[in-house]
């Protein structure tokens, strides 16, 4: 881009903090890169923990006012914030596509999503219902209300830079607390987008402010300011970990929404069709960079050599691009690091037996494209069946009993999404039972909905985000008991 001018009207290259544009204090910057391209996309503020503190004040000054708003008033407002989503999804998806790397159609569907998320919380904002309890005293009555929590920060990831957002932004406004966003230094521009179109619904100054930069420091300052009352993070289990230990000196509240290793069964009374349908849209989606990607496959003996096969045909034929271009299914890793893990993890696999059925290599178009790979007699001790891929690489394993596969799929510290398909009812039922995941997909692969609660059990977080659940983390529960009747 000559000149370093933004191609997007909605493209910044500030941070928002109290209704203001605003640079990094001492002015330096981040650069950010297209990573189809490696390309310079732009930069943004480098900022730190005083630029974070005072966006955090911002936010304690805007929550006196937005807290008083009425659910409808508050509610209106996020109808905008989704109206312009969407008649901006074109170009919001070009920003994100440009940023992040995931097809057009990918990114225009993630601002969709988006939209959707926002439209669900403006909804709920209307219905955050308490409670009146039969008293245990003639001449006292129970009142229970909810209360917005207060100033929220919320940390986001560079795999989905706009969704991650909608379910925290969209949540924590309806529910009346007004939030620090610190976007991923990947893709920070679909992040401050958000404040763009923030004020243009007419959001007031405040409720919404982006710092981008020291991840570190930023963290830092959210974690350690009294002002914060929530935060809200979705990354990985390590960085989640810091936060919430973090946290803990000031007991705020955290919603963690961390990494998965997510297991892909296939039964065999399974429609085999489908399952590889299913097994394609959940590995390659994001070019295998979602937290809900399946990560381990574990395919019944009687009909793996079939599955394997057609998934790996499956997997040949994805066509590989910028994802700007028209028709392209997989675009390349977010960077280099990324594929150095895929390659680390497929080298250890070849090393102890396991077999490339297709792909297993860079792309000819380099950077850091990589193939899509199906890699067979996959065994529980190669490095993948405990590490979270991210990358467009499946490891299919072969079992016997459906005991034995809901163990394998079991045996992980993660429990975020799970997938597995059979045609037998009574085997639904209690696989479905005995997979200690907190979503499950049965005969579908791709399973995230605005209406439904999205979160982990064990390592892989804490907290459910959508859904009717989804305002309860940014609520306080308050009881009043009014006496002397
Ligand atoms: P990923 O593997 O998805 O990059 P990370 O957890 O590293 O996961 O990143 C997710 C988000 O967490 C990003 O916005 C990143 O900048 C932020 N992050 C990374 N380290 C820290 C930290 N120490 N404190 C606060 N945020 C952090």
């Amino acid at each position: 881009i000559p000149g370093n001018t933004p191609e997007f009207a909605l493209m910044r290259e500030q941070m928002l903090i109290g209704g203001q544009w605003v640079d990094a204090d001492g002015g330096s910057t981040l650069t950010v890169e297209n990573p189809a391209t490696g390309d310079i996309l732009g930069t943004v503020p480098d900022a730190g923990s005083g630029e974070t503190r005072r966006a955090i004040e911002a936010a304690a000054q805007a929550f006196v006012s937005w807290r008083a708003k009425t659910a409808a008033e508050r509610a209106t407002l996020l109808h905008k914030l989704a109206d312009l989503l969407l008649a901006n999804q074109d170009e919001l998806g070009r920003i994100l596509t440009a940023e992040q790397g995931k097809p057009l159609a990918e990114a225009k569907g993630e601002i969709g999503a988006s939209a959707s998320y926002v439209r669900w919380f403006a909804e709920e904002a209307r219905r955050l219902y308490g409670d009146t309890i039969p008293s245990p005293w003639p001449d006292r009555r129970i009142l229970v209300t909810k209360e917005p929590v207060g100033v929220v920060a919320a940390i986001t990831p560079w795999n989905f830079p706009s969704s991650m957002l909608s379910r925290k932004i969209g949540a924590a406004l309806a529910a009346g607390c007004t939030v620090v966003c610190k976007p991923s230094e990947l893709t920070p521009f679909s992040g401050l987008a958000w404040g763009v179109l923030a004020e243009m619904a007419g959001i007031p100054a405040g409720v919404i402010n982006i710092v981008t930069g020291d991840a570190k420091s930023i963290g830092g300052e959210m974690t350690a300011n009294p002002l914060v009352k929530k935060v809200t993070f979705t990354g990985s289990t390590a960085v989640g970990k810091l936060l919430m230990k973090q946290s803990a000196e000031t007991m705020k509240k955290v919603s963690l929404e961390l990494g998965g290793n997510a297991p892909f069964l296939v039964f065999d009374d399974a429609d085999l069709d489908k399952a590889v349908e299913g097994a394609i849209a959940s590995k390659y989606r994001n070019a295998g960079q979602t937290c809900v990607c399946a990560n381990r496959f574990y395919v019944q003996a009687g009909i793996y050599d079939a599955f394997v096969e057609k998934f790996a045909a499956a997997s040949r034929s994805l066509k590989v691009g910028d994802g700007m271009d028209e028709g392209v299914e997989q675009g390349p890793l977010i960077e280099e690091k990324a594929v150095a893990k895929v390659e680390r993890l497929l080298q250890d696999a070849v090393k102890k037996g396991a077999r490339v059925v297709t792909g297993g290599k860079r792309h000819p178009l380099g950077g850091s494209f990589f193939e899509p790979t199906v890699i067979a007699d996959a065994t529980p001790g190669m490095a993948f069946a405990r590490e979270e891929i991210f990358g467009p690489m499946a490891p299919v394993f072969k079992f016997e009993t459906e005991a034995e596969a809901v163990r394998l799929a079991n045996a992980t510290e993660y429990g975020l999404a799970c997938y597995f398909y059979t045609r037998d009812l009574g085997r639904a039922f209690r696989v479905a039972e005995g997979l200690e995941y907190g979503q499950v997909g049965i005969n579908a692969g791709v399973i995230t909905t605005e209406v439904a609660p999205f979160g982990g059990v064990k390592e892989s977080g804490v907290g459910r985000e959508g859904s009717k659940y989804g305002c309860d983390d940014y609520l306080n529960i308050k009881y009043v008991c009014i006496g002397g009747l």
